[in-house]
């Protein structure tokens, strides 16, 4: 871009750009628990039920194996992005920077100067800001709750008292970490503490997208200092690279500022890596192989959730009622079955009995027909199986169906030493 061209007024910023990333974010964790997807929450982690639900599936905690890909294909996004793109993750979407700024924008408001750890203002004004952080991480505290219990749920018991002990111990303990964040450690978090800083100055290479001033732009700078004053890292982005810079792009914009003043381009950019590889820097090997990973095991993990078996049958010889023959001859054997429906939606099932020498179906009592189940939830039954006098078949198959289709089977087999019963 030619000097002359640069409009002293309007240089292109980044900040607007930040914010409006910061408010979807935003917008879509706080909405997110308010929509159902097949009946229930987009994602949500349900300790009653040990399920996770995401969006529109069902995994319980026997599809562990699923959670553990899903957690590792987030790792892999995250691990990817941080390779790529530094910590623009910090800079534009994290939740802690968020919660930051808007602290700090509550600060101005109340006409409360925050300097890094300096803080001034008169004290009732410091008073009502230490309110509004209050209530804020309220808010946010109840946000995070929401993917643990549904809202509306959640809303009612508060208000009606009746929330659990656990439930309201847990928004009492969230609410006051929270508000220990907003009050006193702020972006200290992001220098000292968060454990993804840390990991990003292991990943970053000369790939890496970074923001800085290249030492052929120094003889151009006129010594402003107005990218360190907006810095909210303390960092003076003319030394060079360093790795508490969160990559938010507020030097960039400060600089474009005073610089478009004297009608010239601003000296501060992002780069990928130091020396400006441009784009064709990110295809290297090692972003190439975690891309080929990521895109395997996203592809292995949509197949087995898709594919998965829509509905489960367990059995297991009853503890409560103990098996017995009938004076008549016949066997009676209690077993105790759980039926889980993995779809999102209620669903209509049948279980039948089947002497596996045989092929032959054995009368069961007690199953429901049909048995209808909500989306995503599990239901325990005791059933009899009665079987005729002198049958000799102990090997017995539960099979579970749906609209004809054969979904599930479990395996049990009839207790051999049987107690003589003295009524019917
Ligand atoms: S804002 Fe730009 S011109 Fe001013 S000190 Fe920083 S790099 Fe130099
Ligand atoms: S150096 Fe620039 S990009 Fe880095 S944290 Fe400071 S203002 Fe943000």
């Amino acid at each position: 871009m030619s000097i002359s061209t640069i409009n002293a007024t309007t240089p292109h910023l980044l900040g607007p750009w930040r914010r409006r990333c910061q408010w979807l974010i935003t917008l879509i964790v706080l909405a997110l628990p308010w929509f159902t997807v097949g009946g229930q929450s987009p994602l949500r982690l349900d300790f009653a039920t040990l399920s996770l639900h995401l969006f529109g599936q069902t995994l319980r905690i026997e599809e562990l194996y699923l959670i553990l890909f899903f957690s590792l294909t987030l790792a892999l996004v995250f691990l990817l992005g941080t390779l790529a793109l530094g910590r623009v993750w910090c800079g534009w979407l994290c939740p802690q920077t968020t919660l930051n700024d808007l602290a700090e924008w509550l600060g101005r408001c109340l006409s409360v100067q925050i300097d890094g750890r300096r803080v001034t203002g008169a004290a009732w004004r410091q008073f009502l800001r230490q309110c509004a952080y209050l209530l804020l991480s309220l808010l946010v505290a109840m946000n995070l709750l929401w993917y643990f219990i549904e809202p509306q749920r959640f809303l009612k018991a508060l208000a009606s008292g009746t929330l659990a002990p656990v439930a309201f111990l847990a928004l009492a303990i969230c609410t006051l970490v929270i508000y220990f964040d907003l009050a006193l450690i702020r972006r200290l978090m992001c220098k000292e503490f968060c454990p993804y800083g840390r990991i990003q100055t292991a990943l970053a290479d000369n790939a890496t997208l970074t923001l800085h001033r290249p030492a052929a732009e120094a003889p151009r700078c006129i010594e402003c200092g107005a990218c360190v004053r907006c810095c909210p890292m303390d960092i003076d982005i003319r030394l060079g690279y360093q790795i508490e810079c969160i990559n938010c792009g507020r030097c960039l914009d400060a600089c474009r500022q005073v610089m478009a003043q004297r009608r010239e381009p601003g000296l501060i950019r992002y780069t990928f890596g130091t020396e400006d590889l441009g784009w064709r820097a990110l295809l290297n090997p090692k972003i190439l192989l975690l891309t080929a990973a990521l895109l395997t095991l996203m592809t292995i993990f949509v197949v087995a959730v898709v594919r998965r078996q829509e509905a489960t049958v367990k059995v297991a010889l009853s503890h409560t009622a103990p098996s017995r023959l009938l004076p008549d001859g016949r066997r009676v054997t209690f077993f105790s079955v759980w039926v889980n429906n993995r779809l999102a939606v209620e669903k209509e099932f049948e279980l039948a009995a089947i002497h596996v020498a045989t092929g032959s179906a054995i009368n069961l009592r007690g199953v429901p027909s049909p048995i209808r189940i909500a989306g995503g939830k599990n239901l325990p039954l005791e059933v009899a199986l009665v079987t005729a006098s002198g049958a000799t078949a102990d090997a017995i198959e539960f099979v579970l169906t749906t609209d004809g289709r054969k979904l599930a089977t479990a395996n049990a087999e009839i207790a051999k030493e049987l107690p003589q019963a003295h009524g019917h």
